[in-house]
């Protein structure tokens, strides 16, 4: 077990874990919080076998919104405990995490940079559905995105193995970028996701979830070049599309959370599912709008074109999702719902953590003819 402080980002917990020769159910880049991963869920190297990061949690230190500091694990304060799975800011400020650990003592990973070709592209997200429907594999995490940088499309797949087994690249193409290595967690990060994934600056994100559908993945690319290419000379410019899996075993690994319910307690259809996860990044503030409105229109039209061609599931993660849509409503079934709702009641009945506490996700609220958006400019004005 290992005690976290929230404001940790996941390459000091892998520092700090590397000489005892564990790991644990953290991010995968460098910079990513210990808070606001485990408070949406958490896809970590390891999530095929151990589920979220959030299902490694045993215990939460939780700040209340009266000010009293409580434990939340299964043996105390057990329904939020559960609440506390899925979370984002609606509960109360978590001033430590409780996590599993794991035995760890070296993983494989593997980055390879493509330019882009439809076969290439193609060729990688095809086998990536081998290792996204192989639940009996679950030492292996690979995900494929194709990105289009400073006027270059590119085609990106990370593979990583946490039994520390390398294998072979998903394509026989000569790659123009090859990052390997093998050793702990925080020596594959630093020395290769983070290497392909370099520092964000202003950023914006869209997830959905759908089967997996090659065809899809790769009309949807050439459907976004077009809404992307006017963006192309925009400072450091890059936007990508991304897959990841939640394969069956990650999901049944998430059984005490409300993702389980609403991923459909993994059953054997939920193999396919994927999260596609659009991000954009730039430099220059002055971009924020048009880009902003790029990302919309590109998250609009990967959404309406799954459900077009009926693979779109209602999962919306909410790490990877854009501050505009509807985690809740879409990820949480409405037993759950309501089970959250209750919990949010007997923890936080006047509602301090949505009126005081702007950023997050919000459970759906209530409020008579007054929108969420009404309620929080009235906020405002106060
Ligand atoms: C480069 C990059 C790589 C990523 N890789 C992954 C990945 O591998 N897997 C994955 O699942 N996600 C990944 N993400 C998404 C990431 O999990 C989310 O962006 C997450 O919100 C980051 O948390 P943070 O603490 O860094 O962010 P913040 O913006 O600081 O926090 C996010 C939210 O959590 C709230 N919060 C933070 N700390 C606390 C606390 N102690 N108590 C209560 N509320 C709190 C904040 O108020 C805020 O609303 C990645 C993101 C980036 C930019």
């Amino acid at each position: 077990m290992v005690e976290l402080g929230p404001g940790a980002t996941w390459i000091n917990v892998y520092a700090a874990l590397e000489p005892h020769h564990i790991s644990t159910a953290g991010g995968r880049i460098s910079g990513v919080g210990v808070g606001g991963f485990l408070l949406g869920g958490g896809i970590a190297f390891a999530s095929a076998e151990k589920g979220l990061g959030v299902n490694n949690v045993i215990n939460y230190e939780v700040v209340l919104s009266n000010g009293t500091i409580v434990n939340a694990n299964e043996a105390e304060n057990e329904d939020l405990f559960w609440a506390m799975k899925l979370p984002s800011t609606n509960y109360g400020i978590v001033t430590r995490f409780d996590m599993r650990t794991y035995p760890s003592s070296a993983i494989w990973g593997a980055v390879n940079v493509y330019p882009f070709t439809p076969t290439l592209a193609s060729e990688l997200y095809t086998q990536s559905k081998k290792w996204g429907h192989d639940d009996t594999n679950k030492d292996n995490m690979v995900s494929v995105a194709i990105m289009r940088n400073k006027g270059m499309s590119l085609a990106l797949a990370v593979q990583v193995n946490e039994a520390g087994i390398a294998h072979d690249p998903l394509t026989s193409s000569a790659p123009i970028m090859h990052l390997e290595t093998t050793g702990s967690t925080y020596k594959v990060v630093r020395e290769v996701v983070d290497g392909a994934l370099a520092a964000t600056t202003r950023t914006r994100w869209h997830t959905i979830t759908t089967k997996i559908d090659t065809e899809y993945f790769m009309d949807i690319f050439e459907k976004s070049e077009s809404i992307m290419k006017p963006h192309d000379d925009r400072e450091n410019i890059l936007w990508s599309i991304a897959v990841q899996h939640f394969q069956k075993s990650c999901i049944n690994a998430a059984k005490e959370s409300p993702i389980f319910n609403a991923l459909g307690q993994g059953k054997d259809d939920l193999l396919s599912i994927f999260t596609n996860n659009i991000r954009m990044e730039w430099a220059n503030p002055d971009d924020d709008a048009a880009l902003d409105e790029a990302a919309y229109e590109l998250g609009t039209l990967a959404e309406t074109e799954a459900r077009k061609r009926g693979i779109l599931n209602d999962f919306i993660y909410l790490n990877y999702a854009d501050g505009n849509q509807p985690v809740y409503e879409r990820s949480v079934t409405p037993g759950d719902m309501e089970k959250m709702k209750e919990i949010k009641k007997a923890y936080d009945a006047a509602g301090i953590f949505d009126r005081l506490w702007r950023g997050g996700y919000k459970l759906p609220v209530e409020r008579g003819n007054m929108s969420q958006t009404d309620a929080d400019n009235k906020h405002d004005e106060l």
